[in-house]
């Protein structure tokens, strides 16, 4: 058991996986000029663990063999280790230029997968979930999470046989003494062309009718008949740019297709217990919305960041309105870093595992997302029109317009126009205004309805707690003072660990 260097983590790409791009096989994902950026991004998560000042924070002991291992491969136990957890993902966030690395942080699949092993006691399960974590260790890898199935028609069950065709969700269409085949398509996977491993799990509940669609796995990436089909990302610099010292960091997706593909039995989490898919995905995503909300706050760091920058170039910072707007942008960034923690202090525990606080993930979540086109709002209208009209670096390179622009493009006395024009730029490229991050915000980690139907489905016991309170208070109702204070009490124990 040794930790990898990021060289050794960028080596083990190199394995023969099938990756397409802009049409083209992609030889080697680790040189490609399109993804090589994206490569980089995810081994920072390695880097961090070579920087003696973040050492304790990406790296712990293991409990058994006292060797080094990434936090991410420890079973969160309670919220102290949920909060290091969230401190390691916006750190690295914020050290890798605001973009999560997102090498290990899909371990949240993998514990939806624990979880669902534990809850259910199922002793293969145990066995297997515990053995492919001690492989994930030993071999410090990464890995991707496929849950997001392309579902062809949204209204129809995944057997329905009026589904244009049975494969519209991943489903095993074999099994044998040694293991299962699987046929299907998992979309929108993010990194998982330059990561090691992908967690499958299905993206629904399931009935008895969708039993052989109730499947969870563990697989390399270059498993035979996996086929990857990335998509082209943004560069965010071109030579009409103004020249930036720091690296470019972005991710793609990609359509994950399984063509026939063989999953050994010791990688397989779940295999038709189809009453049990609902326990696996919801407890991914209880934990992976705590991590989406996480790692968006770096993103909002600088958007806020940018945009007081602007304002102050402007000469409009102390105006009323940029107050009041810039109060907003502080009340949305605190409320969701209050959230995202509040989430990991609630935490409950399912199979033995710390979650962050189901209704309260969920909540930050549906802040962020819900809220971010407003944030947008606000942006575009503090930065003006330059946001998208500015003339570009060759213009400001073209001795016949450069002059004019550095004259009359400039704000307050002390601020450049150079200055307006880059932070504009930044917040043209980092994808910000109405591109990217819209979409990631809106539908990453689970739809604002996902969201919102498993806030208020997680909340029903609460919400009954909450009508006793009220009914009593409102004298609609009787309770004793002992009565009272066993609701009291009941209240105050929503979460904290709570099984
Ligand atoms: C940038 C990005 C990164 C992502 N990374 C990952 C990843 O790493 N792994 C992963 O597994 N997934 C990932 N996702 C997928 C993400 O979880 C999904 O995009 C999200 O769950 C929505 O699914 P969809 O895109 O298929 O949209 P759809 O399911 O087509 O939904 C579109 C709209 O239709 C509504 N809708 C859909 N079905 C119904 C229905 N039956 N009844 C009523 N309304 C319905 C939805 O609420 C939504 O409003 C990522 C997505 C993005 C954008």
């Amino acid at each position: 058991m040794a930790l990898k260097t990021p060289k050794e983590f960028i080596e083990s790409l190199r394995d023969g996986r099938v990756v397409y791009l802009d049409g083209e096989r992609v030889e080697d994902v680790t040189t490609h000029p399109k993804m090589k950026v994206a490569v980089e991004t995810a081994a920072f998560d390695y880097e961090m663990a070579e920087m003696t000042e973040y050492y304790d924070l990406a790296v712990v002991e293991d409990e058994k063999t006292k060797e080094p291992l990434s936090r991410y491969f420890h079973r969160p136990k309670n919220g102290e280790d949920l909060l290091k957890r969230h401190e390691l993902m916006l750190t690295a966030s914020r050290l890798n230029y605001t973009t999560t690395p997102f090498a290990r942080e899909m371990i949240d699949s993998f514990n939806g997968c624990a979880v669902n092993a534990y809850t259910m006691g199922n002793k293969d399960y145990i066995e297997r979930v515990d053995a492919y974590l001690e492989h994930l260790k030993k071999n410090d890898l990464s890995l991707a999470g496929a849950i997001t199935d392309v579902k062809g028609d949204r209204s129809l069950r995944p057997g329905d046989p009026k589904q244009g065709h049975p494969d519209y969700y991943v489903r095993v269409v074999d099994k044998g003494k040694d293991g299962i085949v699987v046929r299907g398509a998992k979309m929108h996977i993010t990194a998982s062309p330059y990561l090691n491993e992908m967690i499958v799990m299905p993206s629904r509940n399931m009935t008895e009718a969708d039993v052989d669609y109730a499947v969870a796995f563990a697989t390399p990436v270059n498993a035979k008949g996996i086929i990857q089909i990335a998509h082209p990302f943004d560069w965010h610099r071109g030579s009409a740019d103004f020249p930036l010292d720091v690296p470019v960091r972005s991710h793609t997706d990609a359509v994950v297709v399984f063509d026939d593909v063989f999953v050994p039995w010791e990688r397989v989490f779940l295999c038709g217990e189809w009453q049990q898919a609902a326990t696996a995905v919801y407890n991914f995503a209880y934990m992976h919305r705590h991590t989406a909300v996480t790692y968006h706050i770096a993103w909002v760091e600088l958007i806020v960041g940018l945009t007081q920058a602007i304002a102050e170039y402007n000469g409009a910072s102390r105006a009323p309105n940029i107050r009041e707007q810039m109060t907003e942008l502080v009340y949305y960034l605190n409320s969701m870093k209050s959230l995202a923690r509040a989430s990991c202090m609630d935490y409950v525990k399912h199979g033995g595992i710390a979650i962050p606080n189901p209704v309260t993930a969920n909540v930050a979540k549906y802040f962020y997302a819900n809220n971010y086109n407003n944030v947008v709002k606000i942006v575009e209208d503090i930065c003006g029109g330059i946001l998208t009209t500015a003339p570009t670096y060759a213009d400001w390179q073209n001795e016949e317009t450069g002059k004019f622009m550095e004259k009359y493009l400039g704000g307050k006395a002390d601020t450049t126009a150079e200055a307006r024009l880059r932070v504009a730029q930044a917040l043209r490229h980092y994808p910000c205004l109405g591109t990217e991050l819209d979409v990631n915000n809106i539908h990453a980690e689970g739809s604002l309805m996902a969201a919102r139907m498993t806030m208020f489905g997680e909340a029903r016991k609460d919400l009954q707690l909450y009508k006793q309170l009220g009914e009593y208070l409102a004298g609609v109702t009787k309770m004793s003072w002992e009565e009272y204070v066993q609701l009291c009490n009941e209240l105050g124990k929503l979460g904290h660990g709570s099984e």
